[in-house]
């Protein structure tokens, strides 16, 4: 029974929707969304301001941009974040203002100077630190830093308060000065990591913090009287023993304690801040919060993976901190704060920890969530989270598969008011949801199908047939009007994948096992060789399966680390040293070349030298091929659609084109929502900002 808004009836969540001022402006409520990227920024301007609008409907009282860069000579390309550079850059800063105003939400601006994490690769110009090294980016650029005179400081002092007016002038009511996950120059000066200065900006921590303190001085000269401005620092920044640690911190803002209007703080690199659920729990940077309010009259604002209201609740009473910070919970449910002000709990789209929105900005792509396919839709294709067209004229449709394509795709044409029915093969729901949840540390993916049926359960017009492995005869006889392919997909067993295109020689004799036998409880035992070429997390976590039942294994991977594409979801580090803790031998750049009796022959992807690894059982962690077989035989009886009453067959998610899960729910959304509308034809299905071209001359700016 929802909460009638006007009523003035007590609840325990009451707490998260007490106003809190930040200086001189207010936040409506608790909820403060932290800034957060998303692969889009000043290429995808519109479609960031929608994203962020979306999050400001949906309740949130604090609504933050991504980094913003302040001036060209710090810049993080190739990834894509916004920029302030000159007034150029002005409106698509007031346009996502502006759309955060619209439900009454502060608009915040993240300003941004990079220091030792700015190669310039795009601006040429000379990256400036407060000490001279090497660039710290995620792709080691071979670019130093030039080492900031007083000029230089004094010159990005001035930038910021340049960045700061144009802020104010764009329409912001907050900014946050940011100085954590290692990528702000602020960080840069207070650590002793990468601050080896010897005058009054370098040695005591009063020194060290000396440039914060101007940089927070000038900018409240020069707006402080109408806008909030925070500081957002690392909690712990773990990186070596001159780091700036968690008991140093503690010393800064005691020795600062009022001096931002708001501290906002993150756990240490951003790889601990945003880890993974695999690795971290909700509420993870409690002990590394605990106590720091006391140090300061100033509202706290903490972040650790908050999806659970009564944690949310806890935080603010037992004093850790003022404010909910939330990223990753706010783009799997931008609506989370109105689903709690309504006391619809069992509608709250649960983050779920994978880190695929990470992977968009680490690719430079754009971000897509696993749990929100509509997240940086919202102006592409006009998708919103909660919003559903009514449907079009069709009636019926019948989906064959219940993994997260074929649920998200029942979800959605079920809220639309289209009668359907799902057909699952086992009796089990979920797809590869249901097996991959059990497997070590991935119980939270679980929420992508106990979300998807939470909100199916409910429908009339929804109905799930279990144990109902269909034919093609039994779909052209039951006489639904579109008909969508969800069957999913397996895992190869020949040894192909990316270096090897050529089915290995196998010895009949030696038990090959896939990730499909393990999740259906068949196990090997003895020695393991695990081949991966899949490179996602399946090969890790599979190996961390087989050793707590006791086999002893061997990694082996054609690449130069283990599960190399989670560099993009930031796990790499954490599930490298974790199989080398639990004992797992890992052996890189080497393919798989043959499958013998009782051992592997592997070979140098460099060399071709063969090295041979003793097994009692091989693992294949390699490909996926799509089932498709329906789909392939209801498409050669094309021509008895007609008669059997079908408008369309389609195909969707893995059984289309194996990928992470996020592709999956993300192909159900855009089935559903394609229903009965006119196909996209030959043009892009999504719209994009093309720039503008600059009609000046070239003859106005080259010397003569
Ligand atoms: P996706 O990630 O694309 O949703 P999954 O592999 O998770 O794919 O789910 C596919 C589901 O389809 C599985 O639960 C499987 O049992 C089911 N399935 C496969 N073939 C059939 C079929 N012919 N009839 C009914 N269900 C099927
Ligand atoms: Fe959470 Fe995964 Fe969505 Fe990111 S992609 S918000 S981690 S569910």
């Amino acid at each position: 029974m929802p909460l009638d808004p006007t009523s003035k009836q007590k609840s325990r969540y009451d707490i998260l929707f007490e106003p809190l001022a930040i200086g001189p402006v207010t936040a409506k409520n608790r909820f403060y969304q932290v800034p957060h990227c998303n692969g889009g920024g000043y290429r995808d301007p519109s479609a960031v301001a929608e994203m962020r609008r979306v999050k400001a409907e949906g309740g949130w009282g604090v609504v933050f941009t991504e980094q913003v860069e302040i001036h060209q000579t710090s810049e993080i390309s190739p990834f894509i974040e916004l920029r302030l550079w000159d007034d150029k850059d002005m409106p698509m800063l007031a346009k996502m203002a502006d759309a955060i105003h619209s439900h009454d939400a502060l608009a915040g601006i993240e300003l941004t100077y990079s220091g030792i994490n700015g190669p310039n690769l795009y601006t040429k110009e000379v990256p400036l630190a407060p000490t001279a090294g090497p660039i710290l980016t995620f792709t080691s650029d071979p670019v130093n830093a030039r080492a900031m005179d007083k000029d230089d400081i004094r010159d990005v002092r001035r930038w910021y308060v340049n960045a700061a007016k144009r802020s104010k002038a764009c329409g912001f009511d907050l900014i946050c000065l940011y100085g954590a996950h290692g990528f702000g120059v602020i960080q840069h000066f207070l650590s002793r990591t990468t601050n080896k200065r010897d005058d009054e900006y370098g040695g005591s921590l009063e020194n060290r913090s000396r440039f914060m303190k101007e940089l927070v001085e000038d900018i409240r000269d020069a707006v402080g009287d109408t806008m909030g401005i925070t500081i957002r620092l690392s909690l712990d920044e773990a990186f070596d023993e001159l780091s700036f640690s968690n008991s140093e911190m503690r010393e800064c803002i005691d020795m600062h304690s009022d001096l931002p209007d708001l501290w906002d703080l993150a756990h240490g690199t951003w790889e601990d801040c945003s880890a993974t659920s695999r690795f971290k729990d909700e509420a993870a940077q409690e002990a590394l919060i605990s106590g720091i309010k006391d140090l300061t009259s100033r509202p706290v604002v903490g972040v650790g993976r908050f999806t659970s209201p009564d944690t949310m609740v806890r935080q603010i009473k037992s004093g850790l901190i003022d404010f909910i910070g939330a990223a990753r919970p706010s783009i799997a449910d931008p609506f989370l704060p109105k689903k709690v002000a309504e006391n619809r709990f069992e509608d709250i789209r649960e983050c779920i920890g994978c880190n695929i929105c990470v992977t968009g900005d680490m690719t430079m792509s754009i971000s897509r969530c696993t749990q929100n396919p509509s997240f940086m839709e919202e102006w592409r294709k006009g998708w919103h989270p909660e919003h559903m067209p009514t449907k079009g004229t069709s009636q019926s449709v019948l989906i064959v598969g219940s993994g997260p394509a074929g649920l998200e795709a029942a979800r959605m044409l079920g809220g639309r008011g289209y009668d359907v029915a799902v057909a699952e093969a086992s009796s089990d729901l979920g797809g590869r949801v249901a097996k991959e949840r059990l497997l070590p540390n991935l119980s939270a993916w679980g929420r992508v199908m106990d979300y998807r049926l939470g909100q199916i359960e409910p429908m009339a017009n929804v109905s799930i047939y279990r144990e109902s492995h269909l034919t093609a005869d039994d779909v052209l006889g039951f006489g639904f009007e579109h008909v969508c392919i969800a069957t999913g997909a397996q895992w190869r067993r020949d040894g192909t994948a990316r270096f090897v295109l050529i089915p290995v020689a196998i010895d009949a004799d030696m038990p090959v096992f896939t990730p499909d036998d393990i999740m259906s409880g068949q196990m090997p035992s003895g020695h393991v060789v695990i081949y991966d070429d899949d490179h996602y997390y399946m090969g890790g976590v599979l190996a961390e399966k087989l050793r707590q039942n006791g086999c002893t294994v061997t990694l082996v991977t054609p690449v130069t680390m283990v599960s190399e594409w989670t560099v993009n979801t930031l796990e790499q580090e954490f599930i490298q040293k974790g199989l080398l803790d639990m004992g797992v031998e890992i052996i890189t750049t080497h393919k798989i070349a043959s499958v013998a009796r009782d051992h592997v022959d592997v070979s140098c992807v460099y060399s071709g030298q063969i090295k041979s690894v003793a097994a009692d059982a091989v693992l294949m962690v390699t490909a996926r091929d799509g089932n498709d077989g329906l789909w392939q035989e209801l498409k050669q009886r094309q021509d008895e659609w007609q008669g059997a009453g079908i408008s369309s067959i389609k195909i969707i998610g893995d059984a289309a084109a194996p990928a992470p899960i996020a592709w999956a729910t993300y192909a159900g959304h855009a089935y559903a929502m394609d229903m009965d509308e006119q196909a996209a034809g030959d043009e892009p299905a999504f719209r994009r900002e093309v720039a503008r071209l600059d009609p000046t001359p070239i003859s106005s700016i080259r010397k003569a």
